[in-house]
């Protein structure tokens, strides 16, 4: 799988004996320049993915005509899936709760639940997050759903019960592909706490296979230390690597794995990753989500849809401003597959 652009690998690329051989080379001038060179372009990386004001140079019209409203194109969204089966696939923070400035209370709205559960009756749906599964399972809570968490790394389908035996679970669908990082991402997520200690406002949130630094809370003016602070740890683990995303960074297992490779595995096990008629719908705020939204183009099955006000460089072929938006596509959605399948029967009962 080629890197994209999303992936900021970490700069401590697996060496014998740890460290940069090729830089304990150098005068420690040139040492120093290049640190700063790297750690500054890091920061411009996290301000792109963060954005905390609109710039007046950046092209919001000439965007919107590429990334058009999903709103907006309803109509043609909905002719291009005729005949196909639509898959949904729904990142959770940004995305179907607001962005919030505690993680842990990034609570969905009553009213996003009941269209989501309106919707997973429709189609299968998938929650494909950066969080612990248990945990977006605890805001989400409807287990007809599909769960991605930890970026994929940890997939849970539906719990269904079998209609001949009430007593006994139908077999559920697991897949955990980086369970042996379990124990250094413990071991890294305790770093992290102590070396956050003195930054005012850094979060650090333990995802299972993954953990997060927040830094939405955390003055511009420190970002610098927080980045350095989280590579001093992570140059100690090359098996590990960072990402960035909407105000946070992100430490997970450093295997050929993301929330593309998350999306093809459910198709799969959906039994639709052969079928010409299938017709993913991926919705996402995130840098993550851009391996998914990539991973559709790449197909050329089914769209992204980015969740932003800002324009940004993305994969996704359309756009919705901010969760209620989110919302009211997945309502329209409900409501064209309500007219759909009446319009279906009374074909049938004609013939
Ligand atoms: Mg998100």
């Amino acid at each position: 799988m080629s890197e994209t652009k999303s992936e900021v690998v970490a700069q401590n690329k697996p060496q014998q004996g740890g460290g940069y051989i090729s830089i304990s080379r150098r005068s420690s001038i040139f040492k120093n320049l290049e640190i700063n060179g790297r750690v500054n372009g890091f920061i411009e990386s996290m301000r792109a993915s963060s954005p905390t004001h609109y710039s007046l140079s950046q092209d919001q019209t000439s965007w919107i005509i590429h990334h058009p409203s999903a709103l907006d194109m309803f109509e043609q969204i909905m002719e291009a899936s005729k005949g196909k089966k639509i898959v949904m696939f729904l990142d959770y923070d940004g995305t179907l709760s607001p962005i919030v400035e505690d993680p842990d209370r990034a609570f969905m709205s009553n009213s996003m639940r009941k269209t989501l559960m309106k919707l997973a009756r429709c189609f299968p749906t998938a929650i494909v997050t950066g969080r612990c599964k248990d945990k977006v399972y605890n805001f989400v809570r409807l287990a007809e759903l599909y769960y991605a968490g930890s970026h994929g790394l940890d997939i849970k389908g539906p719990t269904r019960t079998s209609k001949y035996n009430k007593d006994r679970k139908a077999e559920t669908l697991i897949f955990q592909p980086a369970s042996q990082f379990l124990p250094m991402i413990d071991q890294v997520y305790q770093q992290l706490v102590d070396k956050m200690k003195p930054i005012p406002g850094s979060i650090v949130e333990h995802n299972k296979f993954c953990v997060s630094v927040h830094f939405r809370c955390v003055d511009e003016k420190k970002w610098s230390e927080l980045a350095h602070q989280v590579k001093s740890i992570l140059k100690n683990y090359p098996k590990l690597r960072l990402t960035q995303g909407r105000k946070v960074l992100e430490i997970r297992p450093n295997i050929k794995w993301d929330k593309g490779k998350a999306l093809e595995f459910l198709l799969e096990s959906l039994g639709l990753s052969n079928c010409n008629d299938v017709f993913p719908i991926y919705i996402g705020d995130d840098r993550s989500d851009e391996d998914a939204f990539k991973k559709l183009r790449d197909r050329g099955q089914g769209f992204g849809i980015l969740v932003s006000k800002f324009p940004k460089e993305t994969s996704a072929s359309y756009s919705l401003q901010e969760p209620n938006e989110v919302m009211d596509f997945l309502q329209r959605l409900v409501e064209w597959k309500k007219v759909s399948l009446r319009s279906r029967s009374r074909v049938l009962m004609c013939t």
